[in-house]
């Protein structure tokens, strides 16, 4: 449970505050779900499916309940440097809140530092706090973006997500292929060309196709 739902932190990162997840719930919806499939939720091989399923929510939805400050961790620090810095290749996995299905791929992140940079480590972390929850691909890169932009305090925050998307892939369309790519670009790199352009030169850089 998150210590200080009341910290800036905390409210920048738009958590479930009140409650814990229902892990009961969520079993016994699922349990639902197999007999409306016409399954016998009775047989070996589903007996502890409800179980699983509201078990695996609770790990790829953790993100609703991170504690950011635990998250942050005082890894932020004052230092004297104001060239980019890039982290590129963040693997994520995320839920698409409109099929529930998943979504995965890869981040790129960078931030023009003011006077505070963030430990490298932290960066995937709140690539985390937003993927693992139901989400639309394009939120989540904003969100990404302006939480750093509150952390950091920055000149600049520019976030590239490449996602391949489950319910693309399997069903409907069918597009095995169809890589979605969204992007947020905040000050410097909103403002001036050259930053951007060096940012997207960096991520194409030897980048590999995207493939589950
Ligand atoms: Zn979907």
């Amino acid at each position: 449970m998150v210590a200080d739902c009341n910290d800036p932190l905390a409210l920048a990162a738009d958590l479930f505050c009140e409650k814990e997840m229902d892990l009961e719930s969520i079993e016994s919806s699922v349990r639902e779900i197999l007999v409306g499939i016409g399954e016998n939720p009775e047989r070996e091989g589903l007996l502890r499916t409800p179980h699983r399923v509201a078990k695996s929510y609770k790990e790829l939805l953790s993100g609703y309940r991170m504690d950011p400050k635990a998250l942050i961790n005082n890894a932020v620090f004052d230092v004297v440097y104001d060239q980019m810095v890039i982290v590129r290749d963040i693997e994520f996995a995320s839920m698409c809140e409109h099929h529930m299905l998943p979504f995965m791929g890869r981040a790129h992140v960078a931030y023009v530092p003011s006077d505070k940079v963030i430990g490298l480590s932290k960066i995937p972390r709140i690539v985390d706090l937003f993927s693992k929850r139901l989400q639309v691909q394009e939120r989540m890169t904003t969100q990404i973006a302006e939480y750093i932009d509150v952390v950091l305090n920055p000149k600049g925050v520019a976030v590239v997500v490449e996602g391949l998307h489950m319910c693309m892939m399997l069903r409907g369309v069918k597009k095995q292929n169809a890589r979605m790519t969204t992007s947020a670009m905040l000050g410097q790199f909103r403002d001036d060309m050259s930053t951007r352009m060096e940012f997207l030169d960096n991520i194409s850089r030897g980048a590999e196709k995207l493939h589950f």
